[in-house]
């Protein structure tokens, strides 16, 4: 097992990867070095940016349940979190109020985090105050980080929502997914120049994601519009009798049943091949 549950909200389960109670200790103590408090507030901040990235997707999932979505659960990683739903909305304007949501919890939390912090200063409470500004920042960089349109992050999903009504969702998916490859790229390239571990992972996640979003998208957009009316309405009567209604066809026309059925398949096959060589 990968992962573990550890909270359900609105029947959302929240699972935690095993990976990242490895990670959890050492984001408390670089935090805990970095700023000079002990493990404990270190590690109060490691939960508390978690704990960040949970409300951020529940932002997303929120928005996404009232659009009629189903959110099958939110899975935390040390990279970050995914909310994982049945299907995104396909309305560019459903899809840029869900896409919206996260980035606007985190900005929500990053307010939130300075008065605090502000408040724990003004009484006293020192490390508090240092482990809530911390968090207030990583909240902001996490909301503008989340908006760069790096599809199938969230300025990349607004980027697409943007797109849709313009171009269609097949060539605004094939435009978004490019750059959401190229930015990744991008930060393949600084993560390697920075030795930063997570930031390659991120670059790799969503390199491969944009990818499969697209021949996702592909596909749907293939079954959406593929019309069945041509040859069956071409498919000449059973043999022997222009008037006889079979319900259930007798022995002498299986033979002619089942190129009734790959008849139509060679040509959806023929169909997926056209539209995959138009787009390539
Ligand atoms: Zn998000």
């Amino acid at each position: 097992m990968n992962a573990f549950k550890i909270a359900r909200v609105w029947g959302i389960p929240i699972s935690v990867h095993v990976t990242l109670v490895i990670v959890l200790p050492i984001i408390a103590l670089s935090i805990a070095r970095g700023t000079g408090i002990s493990f404990l507030w270190g590690l109060a901040g490691a939960v508390g940016f978690f704990a960040s990235v949970v409300l951020h997707e529940l932002g997303h999932s929120l928005v996404a349940l009232r659009k009629g979505c189903r959110v099958r659960e939110i899975m935390l990683l040390p990279i970050g979190g995914v909310a994982q739903l049945d299907r995104m909305p396909t309305r560019p304007l459903d899809e840029f109020h869900v896409a919206i949501a996260g980035p606007v919890v985190s900005l929500g939390l990053y307010v939130a985090g300075r008065l605090l912090a502000s408040l724990a200063a003004g009484i006293g409470l020192h490390s508090a105050a240092r482990v809530l500004a911390i968090l207030s920042s990583v909240n902001l960089m996490l909301a503008l980080f989340n908006l760069l349109p790096s599809f199938p992050m969230d300025g990349g999903r607004i980027f697409r929502a943007w797109l849709t009504p313009k171009l269609g969702r097949l060539l605004a998916t094939q435009i978004a997914s490019g750059v959401g490859r190229f930015m990744a790229l991008v930060f393949g390239i600084i993560a390697l120049f920075q030795f930063n571990p997570f930031l390659l992972l991120i670059a790799l996640f969503i390199y491969q994601a944009a990818g499969a979003e697209y021949r996702m998208v592909r596909l749907q957009e293939a079954a959406r519009t593929w019309n069945p009316q041509p040859w069956s309405t071409a498919e000449p009567a059973w043999p022997g009798s222009d008037e006889e209604i079979t319900v259930s066809p007798p022995p002498y026309a299986r033979r002619h049943t089942s190129a009734h059925i790959t008849r139509p398949l060679q040509a959806q096959q023929e169909w997926f091949d056209n539209l995959f060589e138009k787009w390539r």
